[in-house]
């Protein structure tokens, strides 16, 4: 079996009493663009400062490549990271900034390696600029080129898209995932943002309180959540448990169904013999543009929310249903019981 380029064993940190990382177990593939996603204080920068080696371990092994690094400074470790702030040198232009690293260790041929990677980050005709004139979409990727440059086995990056607003923030994910497709490495990331998680990586780590609550694929993780925390951090729980759960499946557990797999309906629309239906009241109406969200609350107890695309509703006059009992139906198979 080949080497990962990431393994993590038993990895623990604590901070006087505060265990920040509690014992993770991770392998992370050759050329994945791999996403450690969780909440505010999760652990998870811990845990990338650890493989940096800017932070040591209390307890467990980082190895890159099947190597053991543990006890390896930052920078014999074959990783390079990407801070949220960039860290760019602000009196150097773009070109000698992605040419610093290969400078200090006298690489031949830096400046073509420069241009080339220049290239590759779409920023040629911006070597002269220096980083205060340049936008903060144009500043990720120099610091993005200056890293790859290196060539390292493994790209961390830490909250890579944080510091753009939301519309070059989604560019930049599109951008990303192209240009790690282009140059191989394998990327690392964390966030706690969801959506950025779902649509940039290959796998995804969800941590919560020091720990891996599941890893999986994009579509796993979302459609197949492991546990409750899971569910509603990634996407909108829409949990029934206890009795609703009995009254509206009929069975023992706690359940959830995806907010874009119910279909707002009239209460005598027919249910089909796949699918399962739920009667309740709606409680609220928000256009969200592409789509419409509802509130239902069943008569069975407890809350769901239905998400409609707005091709099949005619968002104009949804909002007239706020009080009205409406019947929302699904299919069994999109069904999934939580841990
Ligand atoms: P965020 O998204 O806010 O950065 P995170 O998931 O990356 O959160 P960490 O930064 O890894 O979480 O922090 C995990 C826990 O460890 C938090 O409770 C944090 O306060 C604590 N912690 C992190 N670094 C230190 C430190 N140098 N000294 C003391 N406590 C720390």
């Amino acid at each position: 079996m080949p080497d990962h380029a990431v393994s993590l064993r038993g990895l623990r940190k604590s901070f006087g009493d505060v265990e920040a990382v509690a014992g993770v177990d991770l392998d992370i593939a050759d050329g994945e663009f791999f996403a450690m996603l969780g909440p505010s204080g999760s652990g998870k920068t811990t845990v990338l400062r650890m493989i940096a080696g800017f932070e040591s371990p209390t307890a467990g092994n980082v190895l890159l490549g099947g190597r053991d690094v543990t006890r390896l400074a930052p920078f014999q470790r074959d990783v390079n990271t990407v801070f949220q702030d960039y860290a760019l040198f602000p009196h150097m232009n773009v070109l000698e900034n992605v040419e610093y690293g290969l400078r200090v260790k006298k690489v031949p041929g830096r400046r073509e390696r420069a241009l080339k990677m220049l290239e590759t980050v779409r920023l040629s005709g911006f070597e002269k600029r220096r980083p205060g004139q340049l936008s903060g979409g144009q500043r990720q990727r120099v610091a993005l080129a200056r890293a790859l440059v290196n060539e390292p086995r493994v790209l961390l990056l830490d909250e890579p898209l944080g510091a753009l607003d939301l519309k070059l923030r989604e560019e930049m994910q599109v951008e990303l995932k192209a240009i790690q497709r282009e140059v191989g490495i394998t990327f690392l990331f964390v966030t706690h943002d969801q959506e950025e998680a779902l649509t940039m990586s290959d796998r995804i780590a969800v941590f919560d309180r020091g720990r891996i609550e599941q890893t999986g694929t994009p579509a796993e993780v979302y459609e197949r959540p492991a546990t409750p925390f899971v569910a509603g951090f990634v996407g909108t729980s829409n949990l029934m448990s206890g009795q609703v759960a009995l009254d509206v499946l009929g069975r023992e557990g706690t359940f959830s169904v995806r907010p874009e797999k119910l279909r707002v309906a009239a209460l005598d629309d027919p249910v089909g013999d796949e699918e399962r239906s739920a009667v309740g009241t709606v409680a609220e109406v928000v256009y969200a543009g592409p789509a419409t969200r509802f509130v239902v609350d069943l008569e069975a107890g407890g809350r769901l929310i239905a998400l409609q695309q707005n091709q099949q509703v005619s968002s104009m006059d949804v909002s007239r249903l706020r009080g009205e009992k409406v019947r929302l139906v699904w299919y069994r198979s999109h069904e999934f019981a939580l841990a």
